[in-house]
């Protein structure tokens, strides 16, 4: 059974120049970059290169980038800088309530260590009203943590307009913004977000698992270490650097980069073909959100959970999601965010696009949804 693989904002299929990349550094270049002899140095100069290839992707300074695990631990380690940084100045927080469980359980905490966090709600096109923010925004608010691109719906939220409403308050809240989903699929560099803090990771862009970077701004140095020991990463994430992982990101990053509008471009066209084809062949499919981002659209089959779908879709070699991986089926919090009827919601499905969809098998997706329908019985019946 061939897999027909329309789950990418849960994670992708490794690039095969990042795999390569990967497996030149685990047997050949294999030296530790702390070395002093030839194979760490080695290392230590092709950390740097491929550093300054993920900044270049950001449009921003190598010094400027810090390697992580994954983008939870991005958002983890930005929302610590940032409440570090304005210790003295208050205890407030504002994001978004559709925000992945990486920003929201990390503000969860700090709720317990008595911070206040205001969440702001998606109005009914499913975006973060700017203006939402300007009310929320108080003298002592030290973060504003604002997702790109969110992981279940495609929305693009407003995070430059928030950048540029924190300089005309005069705020001196941080802006962290968690671009994981939004990261080589819609343009944006640094200067054009306006973030202080930004997080990528780089499983979602064809890379390995086990990597992501993090881009910190110089104002919010100096900086506490997330990790002490040997002092890598400039003392503020000590561990020997994964090299491997680190190769197959700046890989998987130049190669998105290069062909970032290509990519956006057809992504845009599978998408429409898509939902011309799930409207036309599918009846009572409820389309819940088109997206801004080219690669992510939401769709609900009211009265058929969307559990007992996404399995009988397994059944036939086709992935796609209930919404994000990390829920593991549970209900989605960005779903009910977004005030959607019980049935629509019970019903949802996540499709995410990568360049190696194709026509034919969204129109496979179409006959198996169209199936699923007559076939499985109406839970609403
Ligand atoms: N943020 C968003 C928006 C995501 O979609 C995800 C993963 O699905 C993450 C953060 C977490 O990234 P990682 O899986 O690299 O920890």
């Amino acid at each position: 059974m061939n897999t027909i693989y329309l789950d990418h904002a849960a994670t992708t299929r490794v690039l095969p120049e990042a795999a390569q990349a990967a497996l030149r550094v685990m047997t050949e270049d294999y030296g530790n970059p702390s070395s002093l002899h030839h194979l760490g140095v080695r290392a230590a100069k092709e950390v740097a290169d491929h550093r300054a290839t993920v900044a270049a992707a950001l449009g921003c300074k190598a010094d400027e980038v810090y390697f992580t695990s994954c983008g939870t631990e991005g958002n983890n380690w930005a929302i610590q800088l940032a409440v570090h940084h304005g210790r003295h100045r208050g205890k407030h927080i504002v994001t978004t309530a559709v925000e992945h469980a990486a920003v929201l359980e990390p503000c969860k905490a700090l709720e317990q260590q008595g911070y206040e966090v205001t969440y702001l709600y998606p109005d009914a096109t499913g975006h973060i009203r700017p203006e939402a923010l300007e009310e929320a925004l108080r003298p002592d608010t030290v973060l504003v943590s604002m997702m790109l691109v969110n992981n279940e719906t495609g929305f693009i939220q407003p995070v430059a307009e928030a950048a540029r409403l924190l300089k005309r308050k005069k705020s001196n809240a941080l802006l962290h913004c968690d671009a994981v989903q939004g990261f080589l699929k819609v343009p944006f560099t640094v200067k054009s977000l306006g973030a202080d803090l930004i997080t990528v990771s780089g499983h979602k862009i064809g890379a390995v698992k086990g990597i992501g970077a993090l881009y910190v701004s110089p104002r919010l140095h100096p900086m506490i270490p997330m990790i002490r020991g040997g002092g890598q990463e400039k003392t503020m994430r000590s561990g020997t650097e994964a090299t491997p992982q680190i190769a197959a990101f700046a890989t998987a990053c130049a190669l998105g980069h290069k062909a970032l509008t290509e990519h956006m471009e057809y992504l845009s066209g599978l998408k429409t073909y898509a939902l011309e084809q799930l409207r036309a062949r599918v009846p009572g499919l409820v389309v819940v959100s088109e997206g801004d981002a080219p690669h992510i659209l939401a769709i609900s089959l009211p009265g058929h959970p969307s559990q007992v779908v996404v399995r009988y879709l397994s059944d036939r070699g086709i992935c796609v999601s209930s919404g994000s991986a990390c829920h593991k089926g549970k209900a989605s919090h960005v779903y009910a965010a977004m005030n959607l009827s019980k049935p629509v919601r019970d019903g949802m499905l996540r499709i995410s696009l990568g360049p190696s969809n194709t026509r034919a098998e969204l129109d496979t997706l179409a006959e198996a949804l169209l199936a699923a329908t007559r076939e499985l019985v109406s839970a609403g019946r």
